[in-house]
């Protein structure tokens, strides 16, 4: 049984090389569940995902990090919001799209994905305007185009490993991420022994379903004197409540709401987000929409 999702810190002793490390099985799995995707879906879904909670490492409590991918692939737009409590919740446009796999086994996320689009970071750290930067992707394959985000954006050198594994039965095996990044100051020798080794260890997801966080940083940081600074639990959890969809039900057409009602009986509006579905008969539409000045008729 793997350990809950968290994220670690850690730093060399020079303090000028960083390794983020992020377990994220579950809330993929999560993920996956409520919005019922396909498996390449739930592989282009959970990088997302896990680059968020990554790209938010650093964040607290209020504060937000928008991930947006939208390649022009046959999935669509891919979207993840992370908090700074560890909570990230997020959706993919289509998630009922699938491709052919690149090979027997092996998911074909470029694809779905596209690499004819933009990434997009937004990070609202409650300050006047929210800092946001765009890169164009490169393959589409996310980790690739999330360590060119940062070198371009944020003129942070970073090696981006990104993993989603997907079992037979649909269900998300392992999920998790590795950024490593260098620092002002870093020696390029310690880098290239990092780059090398972290080639040499094989896919990210084989080192988390075997090993603890800790473990795998002494991996692959062997013979680089560092320290785990913080660990920080994650978890797929949304902001949506019956209170916030009201207002939705308030800002739709008395045509669309007339013609739900007519033909299901009630409305149901569900949260892009999560995929909750929240019902509201003829009479709570009535009266919410009393409550807005804009009853229909
Ligand atoms: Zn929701």
């Amino acid at each position: 049984m793997q350990e809950t999702d968290r994220i670690v810190r850690a730093m060399n002793e020079e303090k000028n090389v960083r390794l983020l490390l992020a377990r994220t099985t579950r809330l993929v799995e999560e993920a996956r569940r409520r919005h019922h995707t396909t498996p390449t879906a739930t592989a282009a879904l959970g990088r997302v995902l896990t680059a968020a909670v990554m790209i938010g490492a650093d964040i607290k409590g209020a504060e937000t990090v928008t991930l947006r991918v939208n390649g022009g692939g046959p999935l669509g737009t891919l979207l993840a919001v992370a908090c700074g409590d560890g909570t990230v919740r997020g959706y993919v446009a289509e998630p009922a799209v699938d491709v052919p796999e690149k090979w027997p086994g092996k998911l074909d996320v470029g694809s779905a994905v596209g690499s004819n689009g933009h990434l997009e970071v937004i990070k609202d750290l409650g300050l006047k305007n929210p800092f946001a930067g765009t890169v164009p992707l490169v393959s589409g394959e996310i980790a690739e185009d999330l360590a060119y985000y940062f070198t371009l954006s944020e003129q942070i050198p970073s090696l981006v490993a990104l993993g989603v594994y997907v079992e037979r039965d649909h269900s998300v095996g392992v999920a998790g991420g590795l950024i490593i990044q260098a620092m002002p100051g870093a020696n390029d020798e310690v880098l290239r022994l990092i780059e090398d080794r972290v080639q040499h260890l094989g896919p990210i997801t084989g080192l988390l379903r075997q090993e603890q966080l800790e473990t795998v940083v002494d991996v692959v940081l062997q013979g680089i004197a560092h320290e785990v600074i913080d660990s920080k639990p994650l978890a797929f959890r949304c902001r949506c409540n019956r209170e916030r969809v009201t207002s939705i039900i308030a800002a739709l057409s008395d045509e669309d709401i007339h013609q739900a009602l007519k033909t299901r009986g009630k409305l149901e509006v569900t949260c892009n987000f999560c995929n909750e579905a929240y019902d509201f008969t003829a009479e709570d539409v009535a009266r919410i929409r009393a409550g807005t000045g804009t009853v229909g008729s």
